[in-house]
């Protein structure tokens, strides 16, 4: 029994919901988080409506309270993770209006306390751990890609050679779907080996020092680039001498939030329509997935081309959308959940 097959996750889609606590200084105001329920559903109380219109439900696989742990988000991931460890290609994506708690949940607030790590963090642990426990039967090798998206171009953030200091990144126009590839569609970034969490964690700060070049600040550009932390897993069976490749997709996607036509122009407002567009192309293939249709528009942004074949077939992906409960985060809180609904 090498394998721990997780079958059950299998071409599913997963949607988790998680409601930020109030941040300090906020905590006087009124929650529009009415209340959660036990099987995943959430109420949402619009202090703008008056009768019917005033509630809504959402239902979702599992909805998060404020005071749930990062420990405790990433124990419904894991076997997710694991799986990838089987050859199984997973995505987790978040999803949320800039300040609602993508960047927490993923990375964490900061990666020199490791009880606040957040899902990248505690994968790679875990695959490090699990991969120690079977190294008398299977032979991994563990590598990662860093890559940001932004106004439609790919750019690596691994980028440590001094060759390339005329730029800030690198940019690849060039995505490959091949099956032979399995996940590593964007095959000139580099893939850099890692052995420990300490390499993971000495590379994460190269990408974020990456991404913080050229941007007024490193909050603001986050909020509106995706960037793809990819992990790719092959294992060499050692006694049979068979190969199994499998990949995990740990994806921070730009803030959701609806950038006013009148207020944005320029570069911002180019921004905000290549975010929407690519959050509406996501929404459409994982949309097309959940009902089976035929034709799954994955070239509509380079976002889904990236992910490709870990989307849909034998895949499986989890999406952790993230709500502030501040009532004039209303109207964004109501669209997100409304895109989540579409997807779950
Ligand atoms: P985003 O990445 O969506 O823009 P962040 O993850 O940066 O949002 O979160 C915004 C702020 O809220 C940060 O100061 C972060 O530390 C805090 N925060 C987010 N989620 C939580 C949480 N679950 N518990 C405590 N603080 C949180
Ligand atoms: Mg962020």
């Amino acid at each position: 029994q090498l394998y721990n097959l997780v079958q059950d996750l299998k071409g599913t889609i997963r949607v988790y919901c998680r409601v930020r606590p109030f941040l300090p200084g906020q905590s006087d105001g009124q929650s529009t988080v009415d209340y959660i329920g036990e099987n995943g559903n959430i109420m949402i109380a619009n202090p703008y409506k008056q009768g019917k219109d005033a509630r809504r439900v959402f239902a979702f696989n599992k909805v998060f309270a404020t005071n749930v742990t990062q420990q405790q988000i990433y124990a419904d991931t894991q076997p997710l993770v694991r799986s990838v460890l089987d050859g199984y290609n997973v995505c987790i994506f978040a999803y949320g209006q800039t300040g609602s708690g993508k960047t927490y949940t993923m990375s964490g607030p900061d990666l020199n306390m490791e009880d606040t790590w957040g899902v990248n963090y505690r994968a790679l642990r875990d695959l490090f751990e699990i991969s120690k426990a079977r190294v008398d039967f299977i032979e991994y090798e563990v590598g990662v890609q860093m890559i940001e998206i932004y106004n439609e171009q790919v750019r690596d953030l691994l980028v440590i050679d001094g060759s390339n200091r005329r730029y800030p990144f690198r940019i690849y126009f060039y995505i490959r779907n091949n099956s032979q590839l399995n996940g590593l569609n964007v095959p000139d970034a580099c893939l850099v080996p890692v052995k420990c969490t300490q390499d993971v964690l000495d590379l994460m700060k190269i990408g974020q020092k990456n991404r913080a070049v050229g941007a007024t600040a490193l909050n603001e550009r986050s909020s509106r680039s995706h960037s793809v932390l990819t992990v790719h897993v092959r294992g060499k069976e050692l006694l049979s001498g068979s190969i199994l490749k499998g990949c995990l997709h740990l994806v921070d996607l730009a803030g959701s939030e609806r950038v006013d036509k009148s207020e944005a122009v320029g570069e911002r407002l180019k921004e905000a329509q290549h975010i929407n567009r690519s959050l509406s192309a996501l929404g459409d293939v994982i949309s097309a997935l959940a009902q089976k249709s035929t034709h799954i528009p994955y070239r509509n942004s380079k976002l889904t081309q990236v992910l490709q074949d870990s989307l849909g077939g034998h895949a499986k992906t989890l999406m952790f959308v993230h709500i502030n409960p501040e009532v004039n985060s209303i109207g964004e809180t109501i669209s997100t959940l409304k895109f989540a609904e579409r997807v779950a």
